[in-house]
């Protein structure tokens, strides 16, 4: 199931979700869900979605690249986690299965730079994996990642910070010469534009694609669970600044809802793509079931 690639249309875009593989979270709550939220809310609000506070030990995420060929342009939204452990760098085998080419993909876009969304920006030898493309990432996301972070505002050990500012220098640096920086919401190629969505990292974005009417918003990390649709405050050890998560998010699902866009998002369940429902003053996941 978890290597399995998704194909589905939007207006005349073919796109798919790719797999790179699963990464097992030992620490769902903490990881997915809050670490504000005092014990017996959370232990309530979990129960709503069948989830068991004392027996939720571990969450398999899946690793998931959005292909998103628009006719004209070969377009791959993240990278994955590359070789960063076993389980993790079947993107490309998995984009060869579609008969794509990483001398294929013009252009690759960065929606932050966790290893899960940037590990497989490097290949083996640590040169650019999509030797053809234009990578495209927010200026103050690598600025950030570049410079000397401290990460201090990130309730994770030690050597899980470490190991972050490693993976993202690692692949970062040698797509400089590839590399395409943005301060303003762009259209990178007709129908694909860049959106702000700040919070989760400094300069995490999110991508809204459009065709023929139809829509889809790739949320990638600004929401991690479908709780975070009705619990907008709830944050995570990994989220870098709360306050703009909420905004963020406040922005997304009530663009979501209001053009009845498609969404995917990154660590829900393959293939991440459902609708947002507004729900009094917040919203609720409906996903679309599809067979890989
Ligand atoms: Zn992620």
């Amino acid at each position: 199931m978890s290597n399995k690639n998704f194909p589905f249309r939007l207006g005349t875009f073919k796109c798919i979700v790719v797999s790179d593989g699963t990464h097992t979270y030992l620490h769902p709550i903490q990881i997915f869900v809050s670490v504000n939220t005092p014990r017996e809310r959370l232990k309530q609000v979990l129960r709503e979605h069948n989830l068991d506070l004392e027996r939720w030990e571990q969450y398999i995420s899946p690793y998931p690249s959005l292909v998103i060929n628009t006719g004209q342009h070969l377009v791959l939204v993240d990278t994955g986690a590359g070789g960063l452990e076993p389980t993790t760098g079947k993107l490309i085998p998995n984009l060869q299965a579609e008969g794509i080419k990483p001398e294929d993909i013009d252009t690759v876009i960065l929606t932050h730079g966790h290893p899960d969304h940037i590990g497989g920006n490097t290949n083996s030898e640590g040169r650019p994996a999509f030797p053809n493309a234009r990578y495209i990432m927010w200026k103050d996301e690598w600025d950030f990642w570049t410079s000397e972070p401290k990460l201090t505002e990130l309730d994770i050990p030690k050597h899980i910070k470490e190991l972050l500012i490693i993976v993202a220098r690692n692949n970062l640096l040698p797509i400089q010469h590839q590399l395409e920086l943005l301060d303003h919401e762009t259209e990178i190629v007709p129908g694909i534009q860049t959106v702000a969505a700040p919070g989760h990292t400094p300069g995490h974005m999110a991508v809204a694609i459009t065709s023929d009417n139809e829509q889809l918003l790739c949320l990638s990390d600004a929401v991690l669970h479908q709780i975070h649709l009705k619990q907008l405050e709830w944050y995570t050890a990994v989220d870098f600044a709360p306050k703009q998560v909420v905004t963020t998010r406040r922005r997304l699902l009530d663009w979501a809802a209001t053009e009845k866009a498609l969404v995917h998002a990154f660590h829900f369940p393959l293939p991440g793509l459902g609708y947002v429902a507004q729900k009094g003053k917040a919203w609720q996941w409906e996903p679309i079931e599809m067979t890989g």
